[in-house]
């Protein structure tokens, strides 16, 4: 009986573990994603505004303002009223690190797994949110050039 019950503890504690890295891995993503996209808006001379965003993620607007409550306390996102949404400094070396992720991922695809250029946008956009500095660093390493992905893009330096 006791042994049963240990086995049904122990299956619980996975279980939610299991659901906690679920949620955060979520949480991430969505964090990732906004701070790339205000990245990309910002670099194309855009206005970034609340409404931009929800319309862009699909979300209603209310979601974006609590999103960038939290960005803005992480001090990623800078929301001074009447102004567009812009990153701050640590934001865009953070938002430089995930589009640098992301292309690194494309065109190790490529180049080492051989992949085609079109069938890499997908996987690269999960495994971008990986957090490990020492993954993506040999990644780098392992690319015969590391500054123009498959799509022709700038990969930019970053520390890892
Ligand atoms: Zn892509």
């Amino acid at each position: 009986m006791t042994k049963i019950k240990i086995n049904r503890d122990k299956e619980f504690i996975l279980h939610i573990k299991k659901f906690t890295t679920a949620k955060l891995m979520k949480k991430t993503k969505e964090k990732d994603h906004y701070i790339k996209q205000i990245f990309k808006l910002n670099e194309a001379g855009e206005k970034v505004s609340v409404s931009a965003l929800s319309k862009l993620f699909n979300v209603s607007k209310s979601s974006v303002s609590n999103m960038l409550k939290k960005l803005s306390l992480m001090e990623l996102v800078d929301t001074s009223p009447y102004s567009s949404i812009k990153l701050t400094q640590k934001g865009r070396k953070f938002a430089k690190e995930v589009v640098a992720k992301h292309r690194l991922i494309e065109s190790f695809l490529v180049e080492v797994m051989e992949f085609k250029p079109d069938q890499v946008h997908e996987i690269a956009e999960e495994i971008e949110h990986i957090n490990s500095p020492i993954f993506f660093s040999k990644v780098r390493k392992m690319l015969k050039q590391d500054t123009i992905d498959p799509h022709g893009s700038n990969i930019p330096k970053t520390d890892f």
